[in-house]
């Protein structure tokens, strides 16, 4: 009997209060259903989320972490908040900057905060040489705008939980960015993100569950948790016409080249 394909969780919010009465219990599922690594992404509300990802980077050889402030946070900002990210961007287990981006569906910050603030963060992202992870929502073409000028697409640049149409799906591969699918692709109604899924080179697909969120098909209205990645890889390897075994090693592939850590 061949082993089971490893997967990739590419963005999981294992940090947060969600998870902290059984989260040892949540990635021991995870790794029994396949899920061996994770990127726990630091971003919600204040710093602390961030300190929480590094921690839990640090005392998992199979989780690593991102840091910075969603877009939804940043109108809340300090010079302190800055000097935090600035600090754990350099962290040896920290692989990326992110989340950072736009959205516009929510709006919980101005437009003009989330500008200024997505720039900056790709400019940190240079500075200590890692690749961003974005959240993009109803601004994709403003998005690739700021990521062309300031260049993100060679630092490694992740479009994360894809939510944009086929025709954005092939502008961000175009550009060269990894895009990620979550559970929404096993929703009924996307039936247009699982047109996108074959427009993206196979070797720029991710998968993710951003748990506690979005919680696939069928699981939905649950609490996600990263086991549940396996319910979005099916969904995913039947759009791209490959097996799941392909897709699993395919995606954790990627997912090691972007965040630049050792294939299993
Ligand atoms: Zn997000
Ligand atoms: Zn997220």
């Amino acid at each position: 009997m061949t082993a089971r394909p490893m997967l990739f969780d590419s963005h999981a919010h294992v940090d947060g209060p969600e998870f902290d009465a059984d989260r040892d219990e949540v990635l021991a599922r995870a790794r029994a259903a396949g899920v061996q690594r994770m990127i726990a992404i630091g971003a919600v509300g204040d710093t602390a989320s961030a300190e929480r990802s590094v921690a839990l980077a640090e005392r998992d050889p199979d989780v690593w972490a991102t840091v910075a402030t969603h877009p939804h946070d940043v109108a809340k900002m300090t010079p302190a908040w800055w000097e935090v990210h600035e600090r754990l961007a350099r962290h040896p287990r920290v692989v990326a900057i992110g989340e950072t981006g736009l959205d516009y569906y929510y709006n919980h910050s101005p437009h003009e905060d989330q500008r200024a603030a997505f720039a900056r963060f790709i400019e940190i992202a240079r500075e200590v040489g890692k690749p961003v992870v974005c959240h993009i929502r109803d601004a994709h073409e403003e998005a690739r705008e700021i990521l062309v000028r300031h260049r993100a697409p060679e630092l490694g640049c992740v479009i994360h939980c894809f939510t944009g149409t086929p025709d954005d799906a092939r502008a961000y591969a175009a550009l060269g960015c990894y895009v990620s699918f979550s559970g929404i692709v096993t929703y009924k109604t996307a039936q247009p993100l699982r047109d996108a899924v074959p427009l993206v080179p196979r070797d720029r697909v991710l998968i993710e569950t951003d748990c506690p969120y979005l919680a696939p098909i069928p699981k939905r209205g649950k609490r996600n948790e990263p086991g549940f990645l396996v319910h979005t890889a099916e969904v995913v390897a039947a759009c791209s016409g490959m097996s799941f075994e392909e897709l699993a090693e395919q995606t954790a592939r990627n997912t090691c080249a972007v965040f630049r850590l050792t294939p299993p």
